[in-house]
């Protein structure tokens, strides 16, 4: 999908569109397994205690994973779960013949040990591409199962045949979950890529201006409303990924979504730009659901 932009014509990163377009490829996918009796991909998520965000993000995943023909199941486990026993059911996982891939929603509950999960999750059914030797195969572009939100904003430039070949590329946030990766992403040597990197984070002097300075620019930091339109270059293309559940007079629920980035601004002086909600979050579960239908292909022999 090729789009021309006219000088100061915005256009929408649709998100929602594209992740509709991955997902009826990998449904074609899956429909042809089973018509060659090849078992479905199957993906489990690990949910531990009653965060209502995390339960919000599991249930969009199964509801994906229903729509495009994965099967999914969910291991609810209460927050009183000790460490020990969550590294028994990642293992009970990573050797249960019947589960492509798997993963543990975060954030776990104080007591837990984050990391420690991780590592234990064999690298082979880490379809978030957290564990460390899918963070490295990635960091050195070897092919590995990417984590999902920095995966769904390289397809969207993709999709969008947005050039960033030497462009600067300004990244917002340094997590481990988005920051990090697509900055490593932006500067690998392919397509989209190629760009010239500055990753910027809380201790970053003059993010202003290094911002306004971007041809790409790319947030998540997690301060809702953060970028502002004087810190965006005209034409800028902004990918914002950012997500903020706020009190709202206007909408029926009390409560409205939005992003890192002052869209009603910031989208008239941008050339491209994705809207929150609706552009990075719909491209993040279409990136888990392609890597559960990766992992099943891999274990089924299938190319
Ligand atoms: P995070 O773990 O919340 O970390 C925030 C990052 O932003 C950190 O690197 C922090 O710097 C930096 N930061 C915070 N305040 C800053 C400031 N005032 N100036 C400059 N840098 C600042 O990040 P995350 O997990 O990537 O989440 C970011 C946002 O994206 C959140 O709103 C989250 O809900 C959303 N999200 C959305 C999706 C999706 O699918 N759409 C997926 C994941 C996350 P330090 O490292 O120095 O502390």
């Amino acid at each position: 999908m090729r789009l021309k932009l006219i000088h100061n014509i915005m256009v929408l990163l649709d998100g929602k569109k594209t992740a509709k377009s991955l997902k009826d490829e990998i449904a074609k996918d899956v429909v042809q397994m089973i018509d060659n009796e090849i078992e479905a991909p199957h993906l489990v998520a690990i949910l531990v205690g009653d965060d209502p965000a995390s339960q919000t993000y599991v249930s969009a995943k199964e509801k994906a994973c229903q729509s495009v023909g994965i099967t999914s199941s969910i291991y609810r486990l209460p927050s009183k779960t000790t460490e020990e026993e969550l590294l028994q059911t990642v293992d009970f996982l990573n050797n249960d013949k019947e589960v492509d891939g798997f993963i543990v929603q975060l954030p776990l509950p104080k007591h837990i040990n984050e990391q420690r999960i991780i590592e234990s999750i064999d690298p082979a059914k880490d379809v978030d591409g957290f564990h460390p030797v899918n963070v490295g195969k990635m960091a050195l572009g070897i092919d590995a199962y990417l984590p999902a939100t920095p995966a769904g904003i390289i397809e969207l430039l993709k999709r969008y045949d947005i050039e960033t070949e030497g462009k600067h590329c300004v990244v917002l946030g340094r997590s481990n979950i988005v920051g990090s990766p697509i900055s490593i992403m932006m500067g690998q040597k392919k397509n989209p890529g190629n760009s010239t990197v500055t990753l910027c984070h809380s201790k970053t002097k003059n993010i202003k201006q290094i911002a306004a300075s971007a041809d790409i620019l790319i947030v998540a930091i997690g301060k809702p409303e953060f970028v502002t339109a004087d810190m965006v270059k005209p034409d800028a293309v902004v990918i914002d990924v950012g997500i903020h559940r706020v009190p709202s007079k206007k909408t029926k629920s009390g409560f409205k979504l939005i992003g890192d980035v002052k869209f009603d601004e910031v989208s008239k002086k941008a050339s491209y730009i994705t809207p929150v909600p609706g552009g990075v979050g719909p491209m993040t579960i279409a990136g888990l659901l392609a890597n559960t239908l990766k992992a099943a292909k891999i274990n089924r022999g299938i190319n």
